[in-house]
């Protein structure tokens, strides 16, 4: 492994106040010799480049023998957002406005019924007739037992008390004031809520809050037909020798499934178009949101049904392509999840070989000692990467505690494994955050990492809070936010090959390489691509927006006029 392969050779730096400060006085001092400054007292524009003028008192005529200082160069967009972040770094309320509109390019881990918000369950509940247990925020069908506690969700629009309570109960809201910890607070949550509300207006309050959010593609986790999946795999059980389970469950029903699910996927789409206004004359910003699924295994079952789901969800993305992958979810650490890790990253590698088309993304990792016993904190995350052959990594958190962390590391880069980094999911549900998190551990030794929400509704974060955290709790400035931000879309499931040749590098396709990236006008060879490869049109347009947000008047200027 290099030692010296560091992306981020400043950040064991800045984590020094003292030196951060010196930092932020240096970047100053260079902006304001660039030209800055005339945008903090002047107003809206840089000052001109070019040669000074005649009349300014001083001799610029070139004296014999004496090396004249080269002129600077003018800041590129890029330097200019970086430079106003340092310039910005202790002023919490305007790097919360930065990161707010700073493009983002996708949110790849986000659960969908974690990422809703209690206030629309509730709204969903009261317009289903749906009970709500006043102690609990447990959501359940009717007729309502009022001596267990249970009212009509309605009720909560007239009893304060009550929505207020209900909301705390489905999210982490108020943690502090809980006897409950972040864990068992977050967990409990998922099925109070199961059943409620139509998966289609789900998504689509999803795609209209990311387009607020400048987030331009989702990647979904859902778990379509679970039961009935779970079914069969009981009815076959479980045999050592994958393949053939999976055409046994395949030959008992799990082939007509995949065609129910991608029936109830239909649906879906239709209601979320129809909720966004896609198809009317004034369709909403959601609109513009590209989204894919990732189908979800509950870990937390036998493993007769686990594999069934996980056969099921590699057919089904194989078969539709709005289901560009899978996931495994449910809290890595319950007793089932910690007996069966390895047999289950087995099955998905056996899945991934026969599949390799299907996106493998593996919550791996999400784990801290005091959770559970040592020796489970080992090998999560490698089993994942080596056995699963997962090429996107959720959480891992416990990196520290695996067999030879720079082993995995370096084995990570070299495989070009991405980690989708959930800051205030882990500070919440681990309480890890801050120094202790890995996070830069995995961008110095070179790892391509994505931040991710999660469950924005649940933990009540969003990517904006995410990308803040980064720049706060970690240092990181703004040529590594852009980074994540081009590789969610790099390391993202969606088709197509995609802008970039190299997608770390940064090099060009062919097609476009004579372009002005994310331009209105392409060259017909790169309108070409871009007119057939979603990828590339996705990643076309994050340059575009990303060159828009760094000419931003009060980037450009240092301070909003
Ligand atoms: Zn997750």
């Amino acid at each position: 492994m290099s030692c010296t392969s560091s992306t981020l050779p400043i950040i064991a730096v800045l984590r020094a106040p003292a030196a951060r400060a010196a930092l932020q006085q240096l970047v100053l001092a260079l902006a304001l010799v660039l030209g800055l400054s005339a945008c903090i007292h002047g107003g809206g524009s840089l000052p001109p480049s070019g040669p000074a003028p005649a009349d300014v008192g001083v001799s610029t005529q070139e004296l014999p023998g004496e090396e004249q200082p080269a002129e600077p160069a003018p800041l590129t967009g890029p330097e200019k957002a970086a430079a106003w972040l340092e310039a910005h770094r202790d002023r919490p309320t305007m790097l919360r406005a930065f990161v707010e509109r700073m493009p983002k390019g996708a949110d790849l881990h986000m659960h969908l019924n974690g990422s809703i918000y209690a206030e629309s369950f509730i709204r969903w509940a009261a317009d289903e007739g749906i009970c709500v247990n006043r102690m609990t925020g447990a959501l359940t069908d009717p007729p309502c037992r009022t001596r267990e506690g249970q009212v009509a969700a309605r009720t909560a629009f007239e009893d304060p008390e009550l929505y207020e309570t209900f909301i705390d109960m489905v999210s982490t809201r108020n943690l502090e004031r809980s006897p409950q910890s972040g864990h068992a607070r977050f967990f409990a949550a998922f099925s109070k809520i199961r059943g409620v509300g139509a998966d289609g207006d789900k998504i689509a309050e999803l795609a209209a809050r990311a387009a607020d959010e400048h987030v331009q593609y989702l990647e979904i986790m859902l778990t379509l037909r679970e039961p009935q999946v779970a079914a069969i795999g009981r009815k076959i059980g479980f045999d050592t020798d994958l393949a053939s389970t999976r055409q046994a469950l395949l030959a008992a029903g799990l082939a007509e499934e995949v065609t129910r699910a991608r029936a109830e996927l239909d649906s879906i789409t239709r209601r979320a178009r129809t909720t966004l206004g896609c198809d009317s004359s004034e369709p909403g910003p959601g609109c513009d949101v590209e989204w894919r699924i990732l189908q979800q295994t509950i870990r937390t079952l036998e493993p007769a049904e686990v594999y069934a789901q996980l056969v099921f969800a590699f057919e089904l993305a194989r078969g539709d392509a709005r289901v560009v992958g899978i996931n495994i979810v449910a809290p890595e650490d319950s007793p089932v999840a910690l007996r069966d890790c390895r047999r289950h990253m087995a099955m998905i590698g056996s899945l991934s070989r026969a599949m390799p088309e299907v996106g493998v993304a593996v919550h791996a990792g999400e784990l801290w000692p005091g959770l559970v016993p040592p020796r489970y904190l080992r090998s999560h995350i490698r089993e994942a990467v080596t056995l699963a052959q997962a090429r996107r990594i959720g959480h891992g958190v416990d990196l520290a505690y695996e067999d030879d962390p720079p082993g995995l590391l370096e084995l990570m880069r070299e495989r070009s494994v991405l980690l989708e980094a959930c800051l205030t999911s882990n500070r919440v549900i681990l309480g890890v955050a801050g120094d202790v998190h890995p996070l830069e551990e995995y961008l110095r030794a070179g790892v391509p990492v994505a931040l991710a929400s999660d469950d924005e509704g649940v933990l009540r974060t969003s990517l904006g809070t995410e990308y803040l955290l980064a720049v706060t709790e970690h240092g990181l400035g703004y040529r590594e936010l852009a980074q994540m931000a081009r590789d969610s879309l790099s390391y993202s499931f969606v088709e197509g090959d995609g802008l970039w040749t190299s997608p770390r590098r940064l090099q060009v396709a062919d097609a476009c390489a004579a372009d002005h990236l994310g331009s209105d006008e392409p060259t017909p060879a790169c309108a070409a691509l871009l007119a057939s490869d979603t990828r590339a049109r996705l990643q076309w347009r994050l340059e575009a927006e990303l060159e828009g947000f760094e000419s931003l008047p009060w980037i450009t200027c240092q301070v909003p006029e």
